[in-house]
């Protein structure tokens, strides 16, 4: 009954928040599950239990149309209140579509990058938030300097990762800072 978006850089706790909402709609007894985007192109469920004995499932679906559609598919079907999704910038556009349909009758709690490595926005992340009843910007702390980091740095040995690199490449500290609009160096 309601679309919820958490957005933000890499390393400000999208994951963390999404994951604390969904397990306390568990602890009042709803139904909930996340989803995230399957990077080896494969599907995958199993159960998370928690420290407190909750439990909800976890699924990882493609990030493609047969992907989205099989979402959908699961949160009928198994009947879950609480919807999660992980790393929604990773999934196409008939995404939007599906989390707001499903946002009738469930809650849909949703959350993704706010910017490329470019700086750029995610069209899916961007489509979603300004359908949402509910936004949360959420900001790490930038490397550099400790202000508020809004932008996510990709580094190649230490340097701004060039503009035509890829969209995606999966990778943590090692690949990415969170840094704030001053530090942050536009790829050339
Ligand atoms: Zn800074």
């Amino acid at each position: 009954m309601v679309l919820e978006v958490i957005i933000g850089p890499m390393f400000s706790g999208k994951t963390t928040e999404l994951i604390r909402l969904i397990e306390r709609e568990v602890f009042a007894k709803k139904k909930g599950a996340i989803f995230k985007p399957s990077l080896d192109r494969r599907y995958s469920e199993k159960e998370v239990v928690t420290h407190n004995g909750l439990r909800y499932k976890a699924y990882q679906v493609l990030p493609s149309r047969g992907g989205v559609r099989r979402l959908e598919k699961i949160a009928t079907e198994k009947g879950i209140d609480a919807v999660g999704v992980d790393e929604i910038q990773f999934f196409p556009e008939e995404l939007v579509e599906v989390l707001d349909r499903l946002s009738f009758t469930k809650k849909v709690i949703a959350c993704g990058l706010n910017l490329s490595f470019r700086a750029e926005p995610f069209r899916t992340t961007m489509e979603l938030t300004v359908r949402a009843d509910k936004v949360t910007y959420l900001s790490a702390v930038c490397v550099r300097c400790g202000r508020e980091a809004t932008r996510t740095q990709r580094l190649i040995s230490g340097k701004p990762a060039p503009k035509d690199s890829p969209l995606f490449v999966v990778g943590g500290k090692e690949l990415y800072e969170p840094r704030c609009r001053l530090c942050y160096e536009p790829p050339k």
